[in-house]
């Protein structure tokens, strides 16, 4: 077989243009088309004059800096440094900036001024995805995932571990001022650097502390990102945070594919605090509620129960239940008589109401004393030899007891299988295919706006391939259009398509086409 002619030196007789090497329905295209299609008002409550200002140096227009940013988290390139290398040697970020390299200081001052107010462009991608009926909103999911701070864990003190650091630190610094003052040399300008990084290492214990001893509940701190938490992981415990997202699909007529309504980041490890004010959110970005919300056993609690039914929100989260025997004798089981306000258990016996447990505000039901003892499921219903069973109502026991039967319905259940598809899949992608297994930034304000990014550009990938799919069909109808339209306009069926343009998309309109095509062959009109 022959050798391919192969030579670096290779020169260009006509120079392509860098637009020729990006295909057409190539992501950077639909980055570029998402922010050159922002409207002005946009800009100025980003902050940001477009136009230019008439002092200065000129700068890298606006545009190409926050397409730069968009494309980069949407293909895994989130740091300002490896930006810059890439506006120089890939193709895409060339075409982006227009053959101009921004270096990563212009790149990170742009992302540092304008994270906050970037923030919007989230809310954007979820009315675009509305406004092109791409997104499915009655079946949404949420849940929620750890992703690693900037931080180790080995930086990562308890309070007496912050005092013996503390006394260390206190001890090195007397010794290098003592070092210094001994020397017949004049006093420094500037303190030594092994000074300094003393006592800059001294005021981060101390601040440290401070932040132990605000929080009650706190066990640990972090020295190099305070604001993390020691939260375990599938990659094992370590400085991280909470990312919570509520997920919808995409409508079965457009594919597969998923896109965020809400999302946010927070400290506590625990999901269960945040469902209402993440369906809060939800709302407000989207307009409304979504007719059934799917969560994980992290979100259950009396309280959100009780909220989503007096908002009428349907919710669907696993049941924690009990195998075999216990299942007989879970309190569903035990059926309450309100004239007495007592219980009647499985086994027939009456438990009254003996008082209230001040500690977890629940009501407490026994037995007469010794019943227990001798009914045939004593071992299985209670092992309490002394007091027998105790039944434990909380004051949200009813919503509790609906939500049980809502999940036994056939509904409920095949709508619990759909929630690992929903934010499970998002969370692999924002980490495999984003690069978000760690936040860059530090500091619980800036993690906030660079995880709003990174759902952001989550929210441009499933709408680039609404885009591309339309943009590849936009291929066939110049020449479709040629083919059928003498056809059509024989048949009298042009006005079909030409009736629902408004509306339709392009992909209707070239199926419309074959269709006129197809019947006038039928027919027999065709050439
Ligand atoms: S153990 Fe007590 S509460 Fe349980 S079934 Fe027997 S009598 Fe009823």
């Amino acid at each position: 077989m022959p050798v391919r002619f192969w030579n670096r030196e290779q020169v260009w007789l006509l120079p392509p243009s860098v637009d020729e090497l990006i295909v057409r329905d190539h992501p950077a295209r639909f980055v570029a088309a998402f922010v050159d299609a922002l409207e002005s008002s946009f800009w100025s409550d980003m902050g940001i004059g477009i136009g230019g200002d008439h002092m200065g140096a000129p700068a890298y227009h606006p545009r190409a800096l926050l397409s730069v940013w968009l494309y980069g988290f949407m293909t895994g390139i989130r740091s300002s440094r490896k930006l810059e290398a890439a506006c120089r040697d890939q193709l895409p970020y060339l075409w982006i900036t227009g053959w101009q390299h921004p270096d990563h200081n212009t790149l990170w001052r742009f992302y540092q001024a304008h994270r906050e107010e970037m923030k919007a462009i989230f809310k954007r991608t979820v009315l675009t995805a509305m406004k092109i009926g791409l997104v499915d909103l009655a079946v949404q999911a949420i849940d929620g995932t750890k992703i690693a701070g900037n931080a180790s864990k080995d930086r990562t003190y308890d309070a007496k571990k912050l005092q013996q650091l503390l006394n260390r630190t206190e001890a090195a610094i007397a010794d290098l001022e003592e070092q210094n003052e001994q020397g017949n040399d004049p006093p420094p300008v500037h303190l030594p650097k092994q000074l300094a990084d003393k006592q800059n290492l001294r005021d981060k214990v101390k601040t440290a502390m401070d932040q132990l001893a605000a929080d009650e509940g706190r066990k640990n701190v972090n020295l190099t990102d305070g604001d993390t938490k020691l939260m375990k992981g599938r990659q094992g415990i370590a400085p991280s945070y909470n990312l919570q997202a509520v997920v919808a699909p995409v409508k079965a007529t457009e594919g597969t594919g998923r896109l965020i309504t809400a999302s946010d980041v927070v400290q506590d490890q625990n999901d269960m605090a945040q469902l209402v004010p993440m369906l809060k959110q939800s709302e407000e970005n989207t307009g409304g509620r979504p007719d059934k919300l799917i969560a994980d056993a992290g979100y259950r609690s009396g309280s959100n129960l009780q909220t989503c039914a007096e908002i009428g929100q349907s919710i669907v989260m696993p049941v924690f239940r009990l195998s075999g025997h216990n299942q007989t004798y879970h309190k569903d089981n035990f059926s309450y008589d309100i004239n007495t306000d007592s219980y009647i258990c499985p086994g027939g016996q009456v438990l009254h109401f003996i008082g209230i447990k001040h500690t977890r505000n629940k009501r407490l039901y026994r037995a007469s004393k010794g019943i227990c003892k001798e009914c045939p499921a004593f071992g299985v219903c209670t092992k309490d030899r002394r007091q027998g069973r105790a039944l434990e109502i909380g004051p949200n026991e009813a919503v509790f007891q609906r939500h049980r039967e809502w999940m036994e319905t056939e509904e409920a259940k095949s709508l619990m299988r759909r929630r690992k598809e929903l934010p499970e899949a998002v969370f692999g992608i924002l980490k495999e295919q984003q690069a978000g297994r760690r936040f860059l930034l530090r500091g619980l304000s800036n993690v906030k706006a660079e995880a709003k990014l990174l759902v952001t550009a989550f929210n441009l990938r499933t709408l680039y391939r609404k885009w591309r799919q339309d943009m590849n069909y936009q291929e066939c109808p110049a020449m479709v259009g040629i083919i059928c339209s003498s056809f059509a306009t024989r048949t009298g069926l042009l006005a079909l398509p030409l009736k629902n343009r408004q509306n339709c998309t392009i992909i209707n309109d070239v199926r419309q086409w074959w269709i006129i095509f197809a019947h006038a062959l039928q027919s027999g009109l065709a050439y």
